[in-house]
């Protein structure tokens, strides 16, 4: 329910009525405007006397929201989210890349690649310490140890650091080292873990399930974003189809789609998408064309001997190139990128 105060609401009136909505069970959202004064009630409007809020003084109307994703829909909030991850902010005109191997595999290549996606114009840092593995005998991250080499490498670089997160019970401990924590493909519907992040303060990358919906993304999104974190950066990483000359299939449409739903940033994870290094560029371009507001990039020193994902890893210097080459679609589709040009 949205409750809409009048134009010359006092401040009074807004806290009385934010008063009442919580004395009934609802976490309230005000949203002050220019103009207008809006507060968004998320709870169950069973509960809610819809008179008993509309003759309160300084209320103007009542509004029901009608998509089940109240707080990640735009029917509450219409202007995009910027999400502020240390400084680097994704939504908002620049195109941010992410960039680094899948797993941390040593502290040597971690930093050699750290440094070199650095300078290629990579504005975050990726990379695995907790992997979730197909088969439970592949490589299954560094843990804690990887954890302390990525935060080595954000003091070698300035870069800040995202990695993801697979139990409950870790949580506390990853937000500690990282700047953005990742919930990934196959924890997208971990409700437990998405409550847990959600508690947390740290911006969250949510990528999309492997065979998840926009709707049930975007509900992923709303149980991070009821338990009080706002910051979220959805991620479209391909989805299972028939098709299988790719790892999965990038929905393309899933970024205007997303647009339109929600004003939550979405960045696209082509590496995942292609399982397949030779599709990342084309992939990446589209993505922008497109109006993604990111991108997440798996780089590799040495791909035929990475310990995960080596196959869809770009050497350092494709990715420098294809960096490159994004920018003149960046420039024409208004937004900006932060790359160097004396390479
Ligand atoms: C990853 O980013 O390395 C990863 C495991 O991605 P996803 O969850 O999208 O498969
Ligand atoms: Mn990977």
């Amino acid at each position: 329910m949205i409750i809409v105060m009048s134009k010359n609401a006092s401040r009074q009136e807004i806290d009385n009525v934010e008063k009442k909505l919580t004395e009934l069970g609802f976490k309230t959202h005000p949203i002050i405007g220019e103009i207008k004064t809006v507060i968004g009630a998320i709870g169950d409007k069973r509960m809610l006397s819809t008179q008993a809020i509309s003759t309160m003084p300084g209320v103007e109307s009542l509004v029901p929201i009608m998509k089940p994703f109240k707080l990640a829909g735009k029917e509450l909030k219409h202007e995009p989210t910027i999400v502020d991850v240390g400084g680097i902010k994704i939504g908002d005109s620049e195109i941010i890349a992410i960039a680094g191997p899948c797993a941390i595999e040593s502290q040597e290549s971690y930093l050699e690649t750290a440094v070199k996606v650095k300078a290629a114009g990579a504005r975050l840092l990726r990379g695995g310490a907790f992997k979730p593995r197909s088969s439970p005998y592949s490589f299954q991250g560094l843990e804690e140890e990887g954890l302390k080499i990525m935060a080595k490498a954000r003091e070698l670089t300035g870069l800040k650091i995202v990695t993801e997160v697979v139990d409950t019970r870790d949580v506390e401990m990853v937000a500690s080292y990282v700047d953005m924590i990742q919930i990934g493909a196959r924890n997208m519907q971990n409700f437990r873990l998405l409550h847990e992040v959600g508690l947390t303060n740290k911006p969250v990358l949510l990528k999309r399930g492997l065979a998840a919906s926009i709707e049930e993304w975007l509900m992923a999104a709303e149980y991070i974003m009821a338990a009080g974190n706002q910051n979220i950066v959805l991620c479209e990483r391909g989805i299972r189809t028939y098709e299988t000359s790719t790892r999965n299939t990038l929905d393309m449409s899933a970024i205007p789609v997303v647009k339109e739903l929600s004003h939550l940033p979405i960045i696209v994870d082509p590496s995942h998408a292609a399982g397949n290094w030779k599709y990342v560029g084309a992939l990446s371009k589209g993505a922008v064309a497109t109006g993604a507001d990111g991108l997440i990039i798996e780089v590799h020193e040495d791909p035929p001997n990475a310990l995960s994902d080596g196959p869809q890893s770009l050497r350092p210097a494709k990715f420098a190139q294809l960096l490159q080459e994004i920018e003149p679609i960046a420039l024409a589709v208004g937004r900006s990128m932060l790359i160097p040009h004396n390479m």
